[in-house]
């Protein structure tokens, strides 16, 4: 079986976390399994979907490195939709009805208040041909449902929730098209799915109940179904389900200098029962993909998280992959002494201004007379080798000064702050015209 996994957005606005989530899952699993990761674009909704945002969703898409292997899009496919709706209609699989919004809004309003389930009572069906014609004469246009089978409970094995089972005597008929013609997204998902052949649906538990009405259109299309994978929820640090994570998109993950591969190694173990790890490199999170670590409580998402993991991704992150967006001038060798103390990749400007000064150190009086020292030890060493240790040893020798009182100073003095890089990486960088100035100073 050759895998193929989709992810399928609707355009209605940006990704957020929780379907970056998503996206990632298929193409974690697609590849694994030396599969296709398809993208498509869930745009039936003509008034609602974008242009603006199927453009974002690739570019997002492009930046997190979850390239598809293929894009379609629903709004080209009406034909196949139709065609595979007439079948069903045909079959008595797909009826016409024609209530009203309100009068459903009231029939419910009653099973509630009997204390039954709101299920749609299937009134349509017993509608006289002469009745459905008069509807039609008087101009009302029927919408669609797709005639679930009642005969067998619907049940399947989930990658991730384990066995699911639904009694389709509890679900009413799914509305798969509407008055004029549009359709709902229940019953072209699971033509494309057909379609396309994909193998494998890994979405959100949200959609856990639509799985099994659409099991049932498989069945009735005389598909084999694919295997569903349906992950826990996303909720915010505090454990609930937070509005903010619908706003946490690639814009803000930018903003904050968070790098793609920090939002990847983050959310492939997020919910599972790996520990979250900063590969900077995709292959072992493919690799270690399994739903079988997936867990099935709602995993929290944790923006300080995710910066103490792109913290580290950036510690590894080597020059080629920053060099663009490094200030002109700041070389490899820069770049690798204040790798190891930023935080985003944009605080490395901070480092590469402490390197070409001026900077600006206030020095405690009393150490006045040790830094002069120092600016004459540096002048008088060997600068080709290892300056920072041929620097302190000599001082250490001549004042015996030794530990903070023999660094801090000079730290202080040379970068105008009292932590920072290694001080024997940096001061090589700093060379030795700019240090005996700025100990002398
Ligand atoms: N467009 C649907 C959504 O975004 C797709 C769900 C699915 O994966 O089938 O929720």
């Amino acid at each position: 079986m050759t895998v193929t996994t989709r992810f399928a957005p609707s355009p209605t606005g940006r990704l957020h976390v929780g379907n970056i989530r998503t996206a990632l899952h298929n193409w974690l699993l697609a590849r694994k399994e030396g599969g296709r990761f398809l993208l498509r674009i869930d745009d039936t909704d003509a008034e609602r979907s974008e242009e603006r945002f199927v453009d974002a969703i690739r570019a997002d898409l492009d930046w997190l490195g979850l390239t598809p292997d293929g894009e379609v899009r629903q709004s080209e496919r009406f034909a196949l939709y139709e065609a595979r709706f007439e079948e069903l209609r045909s079959r008595g699989r797909i009826y016409p009805c024609y209530e009203t919004a309100q009068e459903l809004e009231l029939k419910r309003k009653i099973q509630l208040g009997r204390g039954l389930p709101p299920v749609y009572d299937r009134a349509a069906l017993k509608l006289t041909d002469a009745e459905r014609a008069k509807l039609e004469a008087e101009g009302v246009r029927p919408h669609w449902r797709f005639k679930l089978a009642h005969d067998a409970p619907i049940g399947w094995d989930d990658l991730v929730q384990g066995h699911k089972a639904f009694d389709p005597r509890t679900m009413s008929d799914p509305v798969v098209r509407r008055a004029d013609g549009s359709w709902l997204y229940m019953l072209p998902s699971a033509v494309d799915d057909i379609d396309l052949g994909v193998s494998h649906v890994v979405r959100g538990e949200d959609h856990v109940s639509n799985t099994a009405l659409q099991l049932q259109m498989f069945e009735a299309m005389g598909a084999e179904p694919p295997h569903f994978a349906h992950s826990a929820l996303l909720t915010g640090a505090e454990g609930k389900l937070s509005k903010r994570l619908g706003s946490l998109g690639v814009d803000h993950f930018r903003e904050e200098g968070i790098e793609p591969e920090a939002v990847r190694a983050l959310l492939a173990r997020l919910g599972t029962s790996d520990p979250v790890e900063p590969f900077v490199e995709p292959e072992p999170l493919v690799a270690g993909f399994d739903f079988a670590r997936f867990g099935r409580a709602p995993a929290r998402f944790d923006e300080a998280e995710l910066k103490g993991v792109n913290a580290r991704i950036v510690h590894q992150l080597p020059f080629e992959r920053v060099r663009d967006r490094l200030p002109a001038g700041m070389g490899e060798a820069e770049w690798l002494a204040v790798r190891p103390n930023l935080h985003t990749v944009a605080e490395a400007a901070e480092w590469w201004r402490v390197i070409e000064g001026p900077v600006d150190a206030s020095v405690p009086e009393e150490d006045r007379g040790y830094l002069a020292e120092a600016a004459q030890a540096a002048g008088a060493i060997d600068w080709a080798d290892d300056p920072w240790h041929a620097l302190t040893g000599r001082l250490k020798e001549r004042t015996g000064r030794k530990g903070r009182a023999l660094f801090l100073p000079l730290r202080l003095a040379l970068t105008g702050r009292a932590e920072g890089p290694d001080m024997a990486a940096l001061l090589p960088l700093i060379g030795r015209e700019r240090a005996v100035e700025r100990l002398r100073a």
